[in-house]
């Protein structure tokens, strides 16, 4: 079943059962606080926090989402990407627990036929919060699941709230069991690295007011008036089951990149999740980095040193890279860039308006970074092997002033060192590279102090009098700049 049918089911269904249907909202969020879209919820969180009155008593979406923060598993996990879409339904105040749990196993176990997605119940378990009495009668004796099937778990491990007094509750995970070959028995409690009970289903019961504290350590001071639910399934974890593969790089819309890595680097995949040989992970970093930044400059984000920008550009250099690693030297967005365009276009009709624009944006960062990647990839070796010759105790430690200089007078984040050294066998002196940086922040200020205080440099202002063609007027630094 290719994605964009499974996404359709997902819309399908629950807009039969009366959920208002609403359009994924952009990876870049409106809430500044939040760099980017993170799961289905964020543009409900005023409903479900309750600062809002929500419009609609009951919503489903399919959600774009960017986490940075698994970008480590990328390509070494089945199931983490750094773009991935988020399935969701919600409930503001209406249907509760048993509604929530109902609607997701009969989604998931009712047959093909009828439009829901016919998962063998047998192989599917669920975790609890070990005081949710409520859920386990639902799955036990409303439900049927094998109580086998079901286990329990403290509240650290399951519960979500929001960091903050206010709205808190269980959540009810939904895994799949995928079989003796992908570890031992167990359940998904045993199973610390999900390789085979697959967590596919998120169901958050939003039922309590949590009071202050920090970390697992606050109470549950009440009930709330209004309970929520908010749920979150990985449309990549269940299109990878339902198309019988190993891993969520290797779905209709991921693999095409690969395929395409494959033929330019004349090197083989091999299908599945080993980690032996690393040009496979290299090709499946390749493949949903670009998807990544393909998805990511069609929201807008344009490549930058901070933030959004930032992480933009990581994406496109470690694809870069990574192809280079495969061996290729030539560009490489833009033969890979449109294969995932294709694979994608299907549910993002808008990657085909704007189209021009994000090749250009992509293809401008892939050579920037080529230039920078000629200039300083010879020092970088050099200082490399300065750190393996070393006969003191920083011996396979790159110098905090090589990195410094590659950083300052090359262009090569501190990040892209400390990679690029890795695979070299040695560390980085990080430490004496940001105090390095620390050194050069102190002695920028000072000098802009000083320029401030006596010899202003108008320059700029001439620069742009002759550009604009007329005379522009200094007015000079207000006195809250000065003091600033
Ligand atoms: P995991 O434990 O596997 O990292 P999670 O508990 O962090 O997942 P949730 O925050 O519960 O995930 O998100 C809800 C659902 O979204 C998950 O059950 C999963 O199906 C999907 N999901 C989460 N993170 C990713 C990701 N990086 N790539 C693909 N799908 C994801
Ligand atoms: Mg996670
Ligand atoms: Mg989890
Ligand atoms: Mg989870």
């Amino acid at each position: 079943m290719r994605t964009a049918e499974i996404r359709r089911r997902w819309l399908d269904f629950f807009g039969k059962n009366d959920h208002q249907l609403c359009d994924s909202v952009p990876l870049v969020s409106s809430d500044p606080s939040i760099l980017f879209t993170i799961a289905g919820m964020v543009p409900f969180i005023p409903y479900i926090v309750g600062t809002e009155k929500a419009p609609w008593p009951r919503a489903a979406s399919v959600q774009k989402c960017i986490r940075t923060n698994d970008i480590d598993e990328v390509g070494k996990t089945t199931r983490h990407g750094t773009f991935f879409q988020m399935c969701g339904n919600f409930s503001f105040g209406d249907y509760f627990k048993e509604g929530a749990s109902r609607y997701a196993w009969d989604l998931l176990t009712g047959s093909l036929d009828d439009g829901k997605y016919g998962l063998d119940g047998d192989k599917l378990w669920v975790t609890i919060w070990e005081h949710d009495d409520e859920a386990r009668r639902i799955w036990l004796n409303d439900i049927g699941l094998d109580p086998a099937h079901l286990q329990e778990l403290p509240r650290e491990e399951i519960f979500w709230h929001t960091g903050q007094p206010g709205p808190a509750g269980p959540c009810a995970e939904i895994h799949l069991d995928r079989g003796p070959e992908y570890g031992p028995e167990g359940g998904p409690e045993a199973d610390t690295k999900g390789d085979r009970y697959l967590e596919i289903w998120n169901l958050v019961f939003d039922e309590f007011l949590r009071g202050p504290g920090t970390g697992n350590d606050y109470e549950l001071i009440g009930d709330l008036d209004a309970k929520c639910i908010d749920t979150g399934l990985g449309l990549e974890r269940l299109a990878f089951v339902l198309q019988g593969k190993d891993n969520m790089y290797e779905i209709d819309e991921v693999f095409p990149v690969i395929a395409a890595a494959q033929e330019m680097s004349g090197k083989t995949y091999t299908l599945g999740t080993t980690t032996a040989n690393p040009d496979d992970v290299r090709m499946r970093i390749v493949a949903d980095h670009v998807r990544s930044a393909l998805m990511l400059i069609n929201d807008g984000v344009r490549p930058g040193n901070d933030g959004r920008g930032y992480v933009l550009r990581r994406l496109v250099r470690r694809a870069v890279r990574s192809m280079r690693l495969l061996g290729v030297t030539d560009p490489v967005l833009p033969t890979l860039l449109p294969v995932s365009q294709a694979a994608m276009a299907p549910s993002y009709p808008d990657l085909v308006e704007n189209w021009d624009v994000i090749q250009q944006v992509a293809y401008a960062e892939e050579e920037s970074f080529r230039r920078t990647l000629s200039a300083g990839t010879t020092i970088l070796d050099q200082a490399v092997s300065r750190a393996k010759e070393r006969g003191d105790d920083q011996r396979g430690v790159v110098s905090g002033e090589d990195a410094f200089t590659l950083h300052d007078t090359y262009g090569f984040p501190i990040d892209l060192t400390i990679e690029m050294a890795h695979e070299s066998g040695v560390e980085v002196d990080e430490a004496a590279f940001r105090s390095l940086m620390e050194e050069q922040r102190t002695r920028a200020r000072t000098d802009a102090l000083e320029k401030k205080r006596g010899h202003v440099d108008t320059h700029v202002y001439h620069d742009l009098a002759d550009k604009v063609g007329g005379a522009v007027t200094f007015l000079g630094y207000t006195d809250a700049e000065c003091t600033a």
